[in-house]
């Protein structure tokens, strides 16, 4: 039985790691240079790093908890405090720390588009722009509505009502360190979050800053060009602080167009009719890394229970 995973965000690499745990052979295909997804973490120019998607792990359920602190032991997480009274652990030296921690050992491909699954005789035929295999299983842990193009027509049930709210990120690194909170929750109109990223444990620069859009003014700037958004948020980071252009060192944006999921499937996954073919994500149960996290090993344990 061979298994291929498509994405290696934190539902691919949860199946991917508990399946390999169980001695299946588990191929990972990533369509991005990194791995994380939505865990990400950019390296710039001049050494700045920002966590430009999940800023911190939260999480109840205790093989999740219990996930995280094996990451902690490893030396890939870390607590940090917010400055708002809260201790959350992030990956350390950045989010996708959990990600490598979880990925130690797998089969990976990276800037590895899958353009199509078939079906044939063998099993499940996976294609990028050339043929890479055929499987037994596939699991498709992208978000939902690109999951929909790729297999949707094998799945028995529909996943359209899944809604995601998008997100617009600036990170932006000063010339200087500035007096102001960690963490700033709804510090205006337009921004929902901002954070020092820079006092996260373990980071290269203590001069970088997160800051998110609100949903409304996501929704309303989406197609605007990356360099737009740029400006425009950054406009809004340095009004808020009093600061001006001659501070800014670099800014960059980032557009998430399925950010965080406002109306969840609210089942662990979805398969084909035999079984042979799953989709997962945190799409099926909620907005967190951890629901990912609940997707992804259910999954490996269906796989694993019915074989
Ligand atoms: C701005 C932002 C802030 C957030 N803050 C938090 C937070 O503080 N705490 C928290 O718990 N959660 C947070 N989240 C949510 C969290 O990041 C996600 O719930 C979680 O990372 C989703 O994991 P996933 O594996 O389901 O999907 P993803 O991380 O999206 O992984 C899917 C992977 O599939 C890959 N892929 C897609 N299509 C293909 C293809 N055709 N071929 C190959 N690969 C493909 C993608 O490149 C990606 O790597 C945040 C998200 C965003 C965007």
């Amino acid at each position: 039985m061979t298994i291929a995973i498509i994405g290696s965000g934190m539902s691919g690499l949860a199946c991917a790691a508990r399946l390999a745990a169980a001695g299946r052979s588990v191929t990972v295909f990533e369509k991005g240079r990194g791995i994380g997804g939505r865990m990400a973490t950019r390296r710039a120019e001049s050494g700045f790093q920002f966590d430009h998607g999940a800023q911190v792990i939260t999480g109840e359920s205790a093989g999740f908890r219990a996930m995280v602190e094996a990451a902690r032991r490893a030396g890939a997480v870390a607590d940090w405090q917010d400055g708002q009274g809260r201790t959350h652990p992030v990956g350390t030296p950045g989010m996708t720390a959990l990600a490598k921690f979880l990925a130690q050992g797998l089969t990976l491909h990276q800037g590895t588009d899958i353009t199509s699954v078939t079906r044939d005789a063998g099993g499940w035929r996976l294609s990028s722009d050339q043929l890479l295999g055929t499987f037994s299983q596939v699991i498709c842990t992208t978000p939902a509505p690109q999951a929909m193009r790729l297999v949707g027509d094998a799945l028995t049930d529909t996943v359209d009502t899944v809604v995601y709210a998008p997100s617009l990120t600036l990170m932006v690194a000063l010339h200087r360190r500035i007096d102001a909170p960690r963490t700033q929750t709804n510090p205006t109109n337009a921004l929902a979050w901002i954070a020092h990223d820079g006092s996260k444990p373990g980071r290269p620069s203590e001069t970088c800053w997160v800051a998110q859009a609100t949903p409304e003014w996501s929704v309303t700037h989406l197609e605007l060009s990356k360099d737009e958004i740029a400006a425009r948020m950054l406009d809004l980071f340095l009004t808020h602080h009093g600061l001006d252009a001659t501070d800014v060192a670099y800014a960059t944006a980032h557009r998430w167009r399925y950010a965080l999921v406002t109306d969840a499937l609210g089942q662990p996954f979805v398969t084909s009719p035999d079984g042979t073919l799953y989709a997962g994500g945190d799409w099926c149960l909620g907005p967190r890394i951890e629901h990912a996290w609940l997707s992804g090993t259910a999954i490996a344990d269906d796989i694993l229970h019915s074989a």
